[in-house]
């Protein structure tokens, strides 16, 4: 059993994956297969090198997210290209690691769970959510950006509305980390009940 676990920015994917970790659930991270099919020696990073030259490496030849960032955000265009190159490489890196996976169910955090096929993968969607407010007083004081920053990333990200209706189950992570790991405790319950 596949459990997909999304939210929006700052709304508390890591603290909630972390608590399922420590109950002992293999957590497979969407952000870490990203990274991993870019990595210097990776055939998409010599595609992405071909497609937009050497500015998009830094001085050791690892791809410069950032400047990446940059042209996909002013180009949607551009943005087609490398996600149509990425996705399927990163399912395929997931599929991998799940299949991998030996705790009695799994988790695949992800912040583009619903945007991509990845939900193809789960069993039923668990979203974390936050009043808005507090997704960005949070992110705030995690990352020291500015919350103009951090307003144009939630504006990116699916809208909040839509993310809910596909949610299976959803975990309001407004109060204490005590309190979000009594939550998840009965959820963790439910899961291994369904295994
Ligand atoms: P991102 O999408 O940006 O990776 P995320 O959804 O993984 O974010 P977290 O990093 O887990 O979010 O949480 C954002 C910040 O809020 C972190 O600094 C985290 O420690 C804090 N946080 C999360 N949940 C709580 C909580 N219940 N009480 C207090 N702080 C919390």
């Amino acid at each position: 059993m596949i459990i997909g676990l999304t939210g929006g920015i700052g709304s508390g994917k890591t603290a909630v994956s972390d608590i399922f970790h420590n109950f002992g659930i293999d957590i497979i991270d969407a952000d870490v297969s990203s990274r991993s099919v870019v990595e210097k020696g990776q055939p998409a990073l010599v595609d992405i090198q071909d497609h937009f030259g050497n500015d998009v490496l830094d001085s050791q030849n690892n791809l410069d997210r950032a400047k990446l960032r940059e042209i996909i955000f002013q180009d949607p265009q551009e943005r087609v290209w490398l996600e149509e190159l990425l996705h399927p490489k990163i399912a395929q890196h997931i599929k991998d690691q799940l299949e991998a996976s030996k705790s009695p169910y799994c988790i695949l955090v992800s912040p583009l769970l619903l945007e991509t096929e990845q939900k193809n993968f789960c069993s039923s969607v668990l979203v974390v959510d936050v009043p808005e407010e507090l997704q960005i007083s949070r992110t705030l004081k995690r990352d020291g950006v500015s919350e103009e920053q951090i307003k144009s990333i939630i504006a990116a990200q699916i809208d909040r509305e839509q993310r809910l209706e596909q949610a299976d189950q959803i975990i309001i992570n407004d109060g204490s980390l005590e309190e979000l790991k009594k939550k998840i405790l009965v959820l963790h319950t439910k899961y291994l009940d369904q295994c």
